[in-house]
């Protein structure tokens, strides 16, 4: 055993390598299914992450609806979801809410956002921005949200101090950090109400910190003293409008407004809390671009929150907010054009056609319900409608328990277990914000009978 090296010397070795890894570059760049240039070819099924996209397979789907042309249309924001291409063997993970169902407005207008940053640019750690509080904040990025809630009439600014962050995750973080007592009296309890954001209390625990720790249900929350509240408005998971449930004197409220925009629900009423927490993620479906902010009323909790971001990133990307900046520029924009349907339209056009047929599925089916919502005139678009939320939170029905390990194992459906926001086995959570070809399959797959001993 031991002089196998002087069959293969290390010339060899690299050799062989090399010829290895070669062939699997071709094979990635050539897509799975052999090659075919129409079609877009995906790195998801070859680089694995702890996100679980490697079980997308979109090498073989197209990921826009194009014309005879070539180009694609945003005539009509509906996709043909009559046209299934169903691969049974085919795993779908709509674990997360990746905000796909984004790209292909994106791809009609990203020339209104494309830009072109110098190398001599962004050199600085500091922002040109005469703001003696948040000093990493880009102008632009400030003016552009001030500018985008006055449009949408979805939050007070005026008079708010603006916090950015790499992502609304960071300043649910930094916001903890500021709010909680930094004395000797131990960690501050942080509550939401069941069915809650799975990520809290990952979060929230996740550094063991002595200044706050993951408290539960908000609901049946009974400590004295003080606490942190997290209200999310329109819920993840279940898109419900939420207010705070605790309601005692010495609670302290973060408000988590990530869907409080006119594609997820009716806007009633301009928002006014002491912290609120906004993202590019679902605004606009930049989540890679990392951006969120945070209105803030109270000037030391915005300093203290400052503090946080300067201790833990020292900033945040300059690029990615002037970025963020032009892409809200563009949909503020388009909601002055007479002429053309404004993104928020577009996007709630996409999310009204996908919930109109997954209601008639749950009907056709019996196998599943989805939660009944109220309608309500939103001020934004002038109309009455239902909440029309970026996950489905979806009960199984027919006797199953387990209602993530059915669809599953029956369905080749991933979703995200009630367990993990406080609540039931017989809830997930699915999203509604991936691309047109997989929720096609989506919807066709749990059309089909529910019977658990399929
Ligand atoms: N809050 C809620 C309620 C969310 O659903 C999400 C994203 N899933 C976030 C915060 C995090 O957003 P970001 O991508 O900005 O970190």
């Amino acid at each position: 055993m031991g002089k196998v090296p002087r069959i293969l010397s290390w010339r060899n070795m690299l050799v062989l390598s090399l010829a290895v890894n070669f062939s699997l570059i071709l094979r990635i760049l050539k897509g799975t299914d052999g090659g075919n240039s129409s079609y877009v070819v995906s790195i998801w099924p070859v680089v694995s992450n702890s996100l679980d996209r490697t079980v997308y397979g979109d090498s073989k789907w197209p990921v826009v609806s194009t014309t005879a042309s070539g180009s694609s249309s945003l005539s009509s924001a509906s996709c043909n979801y009559n046209e299934t291409q169903e691969d049974d063997d085919r795993i779908i993970n709509l674990k997360l809410g990746d905000p796909m169902v984004y790209e292909r407005y994106w791809q009609e207008m990203g020339h209104m956002t494309t830009m072109v940053i110098a190398g001599w640019q962004s050199l600085s750690y500091f922002s040109d921005n005469n703001n003696e509080l948040c000093w990493f904040l880009e102008p632009e990025l400030a003016k552009e949200i001030v500018r985008v809630h006055k449009v949408v009439g979805n939050a007070v600014t005026q008079d708010r101090y603006i916090v950015v962050g790499t992502g609304s995750t960071q300043l649910y973080q930094a916001a903890l950090y500021a709010l909680s007592p930094h004395d000797d009296s131990g960690p501050i309890n942080v509550v939401s109400a069941a069915p809650y954001y799975c990520s809290y209390p990952l979060i929230t625990d996740c550094l063991k910190s002595g200044l706050y720790r993951w408290g539960g249900d908000a609901k049946t929350y009974k400590e004295e003293g003080p606490y942190i509240e997290l209200v999310t408005s329109p819920n993840n998971p279940d898109g419900i409008l939420r207010e705070s449930v605790v309601n005692r004197s010495e609670g302290i409220l973060i408000h988590d407004l990530a869907y409080y925009w006119p594609q997820y629900t009716p806007i009633t009423s301009i928002a006014d809390h002491d912290v609120m927490l906004f993202t590019a993620s679902k605004s606009t479906g930049h989540a890679g671009m990392r951006i969120g902010w945070a209105l803030v009323k109270d000037k030391e909790t915005a300093k203290k929150m400052t503090e946080y971001i300067e201790l833990n990133t020292i900033g945040v990307s300059k690029v990615s907010q002037l970025r963020v900046a032009k892409v809200l520029k563009a949909v503020s924009d388009s909601c002055g054009n007479e002429t053309a349907k404004s993104f928020f339209e577009h996007s709630y056009d996409a999310m009204f056609e996908r919930w109109k047929l997954l209601k008639q599925a749950s009907k056709t089916s019996k196998g599943f319900t989805v939660p009944d919502f109220a309608s309500q005139r939103c001020n934004f678009l002038g109309k009455v409608f239902e909440p029309q939320p970026a996950f489905a939170w979806l009960k199984c029905e027919e006797g199953i328990v387990d209602c993530e390990k059915f669809l599953r194992e029956k369905k080749n459906i991933l979703t995200k277990s009630g367990k993990y926001f406080g609540d039931d086995l017989s809830y997930v959570r699915v999203s509604m914000l991936d691309r047109d070809s997989i929720f096609n399959i989506f919807l066709h797959r749990i059309s089909s009978s529910f019977n658990s001993t399929l």
